[in-house]
């Protein structure tokens, strides 16, 4: 079961924004709700609530959505809900791969998505490719572009959050200490915010209704781990969490960037599940493991071939077992109650790490006498980096200082 927490207003007048903020979180989460039941459910007074809800209309943030009569004899009360259109938010995922953008609606709908055409190693021809693909996203949805309200980008770490500077991304050699979100913000002219794609991902669950406590485990270039504990997205003292790429799995395991053997980031990548394949036998010989077309290529035939009984499925299996065992440390290191996989792997593995995972977990879990642990893949596809990148601006607009607002800001 999931308890949706609802944030309780405060009946000062100082703090309208604040209130704003709560009362817009209250009927996102409810999906529709009347004036009485917000007062009920934020505690505010039903004047106060009166103010806010006009205020939130004439803003074009919520909209008015047909009559419930009650029991009694009293008058239909009037529902309410957001109005897609209010706001926008855009979302960049920058994968070494492909890098996506996608624009979400204030319901957090996607409207329009699209791939960066030309994928450039110099980040300053990169970040011009981001900055165009961002007007064509906005045009193909037809939204206002004075109704976007930011831009969140969702990067791989390490990160600094502070300067909006991407530090040292595995697999993007060319970059470094690239300052993304102030290059983008002078192309775009919109706020950016940045963090870490795995945060992101986790963000982007919560939004979709995760709740509670949970680690979602990004299988990439690279893995990490995105964590939501008590239903908040937790980031540490650098928004540099979740860096368990480097644990190891297996001590003769391939050779890992870090310089170490057997890393379960290393251990995870198609290149070297390829490479076992091929050796296996399951695989023809001749792969140039240094083209990634090739090497998606042959993953694909790989992860087809792992439906039935042999050597691919063995190796997925003991791919599996080894995500398992970290999964199993993180969980109960934090005590959690589910695992939510994604990432631009995830979907080609998922038929046999799934039910894998799970098995390993059952009966190994510390926590199992306590409360169960669910394994589960994303809802969201391999689109879930963008969009947690967009959710990290809607989540302004919801929270108590939705300074990104103008229209909220203005009434203060
Ligand atoms: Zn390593």
């Amino acid at each position: 079961m999931r308890i949706q927490l609802v944030r309780r207003g405060t009946n000062l007048d100082r703090v309208g924004g604040f209130n704003d903020a709560v009362v817009l979180d209250a009927i996102r989460r409810s999906e529709q709700l009347s004036r009485v039941e917000l007062a009920e459910a934020t505690g505010l007074s039903g004047q106060a609530i009166s103010n806010i809800v006009r205020r939130l209309l004439d803003a074009g943030l919520v909209r008015e959505a047909g009559r419930l009569r009650g029991a009694g004899l009293g008058k239909p009360r009037t529902l309410l809900e957001l109005e897609p259109t209010g706001q926008y938010a855009v979302g960049v995922h920058l994968d070494p791969s492909v890098v996506t953008v996608v624009l979400l609606d204030l319901t957090g709908e996607v409207v329009a998505r699209r791939p960066v055409d030309q994928y450039a190693d110099d980040p300053g021809l990169l970040i011009d490719g981001i900055a165009k693909t961002i007007e064509e996203v906005i045009a193909a949805s037809g939204a206002p572009r004075d109704r976007v309200t930011g831009v969140g980008i969702a990067a791989p770490g390490p990160i600094d959050v502070e300067r909006g500077v991407v530090v040292d991304p595995p697999n993007l050699s060319t970059w470094h200490l690239v300052p993304l979100r102030d290059e983008l913000s002078a192309r775009t002219g919109l706020p950016i915010v940045l963090d870490k794609d795995v945060t992101a991902a986790a963000s982007a669950e919560k939004w979709a209704g995760q709740g509670g406590s949970f680690v979602f485990f990004y299988l990439g270039t690279g893995v990490g781990a995105g964590l939501v504990i008590g239903d908040e997205v937790v980031r540490g003292s650098s928004s540099n969490v979740g860096e368990i790429g480097h644990v190891i799995v297996d001590p003769d395991g391939p050779l890992c960037y870090c310089g170490r053997r057997g890393c379960v980031g290393e251990a995870s990548q198609p290149r070297y599940l390829v490479e076992q394949a091929v050796r296996a036998g399951v695989l023809a010989e001749g792969i140039d493991l240094d083209d990634r077309l090739a090497v998606e290529a042959a993953f694909a035939s790989m992860c087809a071939q792992a439906g039935g009984p042999g050597a691919a499925r063995d190796i997925l299996t003991t791919l599996a077992d080894r995500i398992a065992k970290v999964v199993e440390d993180i969980a109960n290191l934090l005590d959690l109650e589910r695992v939510v996989f994604g990432g631009p792997h995830w979907e080609q593995l998922a038929p046999v790490l799934h039910d894998r995972v799970r098995t390993a977990l059952e009966g190994r879990f510390l926590l199992a006498a306590v409360h169960p642990f669910e394994v589960t893949g994303t809802s969201l596809g391999a689109d879930v980096g963008a969009i947690g990148a967009a959710s990290l601006i809607l989540d302004r607009m919801f929270s108590p200082n939705p300074s990104l607002v103008p229209e909220l800001a203005a009434e203060r």
